[in-house]
């Protein structure tokens, strides 16, 4: 019932959007040529197109029987829920299409708008294409695809934030590289040109009524700037920036932008910086992105500080958290992992919700001066190839992947040599096919939240290691994190395994399925000749051993050299120069020893000894109760023992551990220790 009712209301809505749609396209050009350029600044064109598109779009009417939404106390109207969506005009040329949660085509800023999405992030570059005008991808991001961008933005009512990178191609906290018609200008020529170019291009948005609420000057600018590397030289372009933008915008918002958060000093000194300079600007902004940008309190700490000293308003520019942890365009993603939790959030639909909303949450409610948060490239889905071969070709054609191979001129290190798709098309708000997730209502939902039935949303896989002589369990519960993002123990059903062949079949690893919550569960089973060593190849160094040398030796230490080692790269080292000094014991007591029968097994090589009394050994009560005798011959020749089948009771004490005593030949004795065993037995 819930459901025809959902979907009737929905229809309704669509149809009321699309009649006033129409109204729209006929009224175009009469808005646009009624208003004056200072009348569309003082932002009438915001209200006459909300007023057209209303009242859907002003207060989103969305419900969802599924998608879990915590409510985020204190959320105001005008809080910005932003996206960017630099790649569409790309993938669209490509022929990607996107779809209403009805499955009817449609205009991505409209389900975007209808979604609750009102403002609408676009990344600008100087000049990203070649010579021969080949663009170099990345949704070739020049001011034109800005205007066209800007055009369908305003006109689904959404507001635009222009991000200048001022590079010809990617700007972040790796590079910030000059564009090609500004290299090798002094910087007070390359101030001049990127005031006018901002100016320009601005203008341009300006002519297409395009309704720009923020411009970014530069984009994660982290101690770098269109190839400036020192602040004062920042700080000039930054403001011929800032004041080409009050000049054509005066109402927009002027904004710096940052990344890495998690190193806790950075903004604290930029912000420092930039307020030294007294730099024109309304808005520090920082990426987030949770798998690399340390704890949501951190961001808000650092971001208050720069609100305490200088009274900025802050936001998050960029975020985004995988769906899923595959890949959909045959060019592998930066976020992939395949366990199912990842950090504090599954991978998933609901995840990816879960953890946008904990972002809005902390920007409202942990922050003192948070105006919104921007979705970094929702709408970045695949080519829509069915093959690799299928999606190169468009990307090398419409510049839908992350760069293409005409950028290797420009950017030989980076994009010259890893050219290729989307690697984020696991982080986007619709699948493969451009059908929305459910997790694109959580924008309209975070306001009064949307309490549904809680229920697992992923399944913490079970690893299990069992001794191969030992009794194997399955746990009754696996973990879960449940559609509210809270952890749980959920009741699990395995399928039914043979414990007698997984003992007998020798060390081997099972995954075995089971049902919790509805939802497929593995535990991931190792079956092993358990060791009761600790520290057994000594990778720990010298933890859990004692060597006692019982005359003055000259090296005896755990060393570091895989060359010399068994397994692992470390090993138990000894040698003495004078000709009868080695005579040492290496043991270790063990703890917590079950009762049963046990065979301890150790290997030793070495050289350049004369006579030799060597034995491994078995100590209970601090008697020496078994031994057998090993041998060193030469460089790489490991001899290794066992101490077969004794019986263990449980409570006394035992320690086991090797006696070696050598006369030396030439240099010395030497040799290494590896490899200690402790296994029980049938
Ligand atoms: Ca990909």
């Amino acid at each position: 019932m819930k459901r025809i009712k959902i979907g009737l209301m929905l229809i309704l809505m669509l149809m009321t959007f699309m009649l006033v749609g129409c109204k729209e396209e006929a009224d175009d050009t009469e808005v646009n040529d009624s208003l004056t350029n200072d009348e569309l600044q003082n932002s009438d064109i915001e209200e006459k197109v909300v007023e057209r598109w209303k009242p859907e779009l002003k207060s989103p009417d969305i419900s969802s029987d599924s998608l879990y939404v915590t409510k985020v106390n204190n959320l105001n109207d005008d809080f910005i829920f932003g996206m960017d969506v630099s790649s569409v005009l790309s993938l669209e040329n490509g022929g990607v299409k996107y779809y209403d949660f009805d499955g009817k085509e449609t205009d991505l800023f409209q389900v975007l708008a209808l979604n609750g999405v009102n403002y609408i992030r676009v990344r600008v570059w100087n000049d990203p294409f070649d010579a021969n005008g080949n663009g170099y991808g990345g949704g070739n991001c020049d001011i034109n695809t800005a205007v066209e961008i800007g055009k369908r933005a305003t006109k689904a009512g959404q507001k635009l934030l222009v991000d200048f990178h001022y590079s010809d191609f990617w700007a972040d906290p790796a590079k910030q590289m000059v564009p090609k018609a500004w290299q090798g200008m002094v910087i007070d020529d390359k101030v001049e040109a990127l005031y006018q170019y901002t100016k320009e291009s601005l203008q341009k948005l300006k002519d297409a009524n395009v309704d720009v609420g923020m411009v970014q000057v530069g984009n994660e600018s982290n101690g770098m700037l269109c190839g400036e590397k020192i602040w004062m030289n920042i700080y000039k372009l930054m403001d011929a920036g800032s004041r080409a933008i009050r000049e054509v915008y005066p109402g927009a918002l002027v904004a710096v932008h940052f990344a890495n958060p998690e190193k806790v000093t950075n903004y604290a000194d930029y912000a420092k910086k930039l307020n030294y300079y007294s730099l024109d600007y309304d808005v520090f902004a920082s990426s987030y992105y949770p798998y690399w940008h340390g704890t949501l309190e951190n961001l808000a700490a650092v971001l208050n500080d720069v609100t305490d000293k200088y009274g900025k308003k802050v936001m998050v520019a960029e975020t985004s958290y995988a769906y899923t942890p595959l890949d959909t365009d045959f060019y592998g993603n930066t976020i992939s992992d395949s366990g199912a939790i990842v950090k504090n959030y599954p991978m998933t639909v609901q995840g990816q919700a879960n953890c946008l909303r904990d972002v809005v949450n902390t920007v409202v409610n942990d922050m003192k001066a948070g105006i919104g948060v921007f979705y970094w490239e929702g709408a970045w889905i695949s080519a829509g190839g069915s093959t690799y071969e299928e999606n190169a070709a468009k990307w090398e054609k419409y510049g839908s992947g992350w760069a293409a191979s005409y950028a290797k001129g420009y950017d030989p290190k980076d994009a010259g040599q890893y050219y290729g798709g989307c690697a984020c098309d696991n982080q986007t708000f619709f699948d493969q096919y451009g059908k929305p997730l459910e997790s694109l209502k959580v924008f309209g939902l975070m306001k009064k939240g949307n309490v549904v039935e809680v229920k697992p949303d992923a399944i913490a896989d079970t690893l299990l290691e069992f001794d191969l002589n030992g009794d194997i369990y399955l746990p009754d519960t696996v973990n879960a994190v449940m559609t509210d993002n809270s952890k749980r123990e959920v009741a699990v059903t395995w399928q039914k395994i043979d414990k007698n062949v997984m003992k007998s079949s020798g060390p081997k690893k099972y995954d075995v399925l089971g049902e919790a919550g509805g939802m497929t569960a593995h535990a991931y089973v190792n079956m092993v000749e358990f060791n009761f060593l600790k520290n057994h190849s000594f990778e720990e160094g010298e933890n859990n051993w004692v060597a006692v040398a019982n005359k003055k030796m000259d090296e005896l230490y755990c060393e570091d050299k895989k060359t010399d080692s068994l397994t692992g790269t470390k090993h138990y080292h000894f040698w003495s120069g004078a000709s009868d000094t080695v005579d040492f014991t290496l043991e270790q007591e063990v703890e917590n020893l079950p009762a049963g029968k046990y065979k301890y097994t150790i290997s030793i090589m070495g050289g350049d000894t004369g006579e030799q009394e060597i034995y491994s050994y078995v100590k209970i009560n601090d008697e020496i109760v078994l031994t057998k005798n090993l041998k060193i011959t030469s460089y790489g020749e490991w001899d290794t023992q066992v101490i077969e089948g004794f019986e263990y009771n449980g409570t006394d004490k035992i320690a086991v551990g090797i006696y070696v005593k050598c006369k030396g030949a030439g240099n010395g004795a030497w040799g290494k220790i590896d490899d200690a065993l402790l296994n029980s037995m049938k």
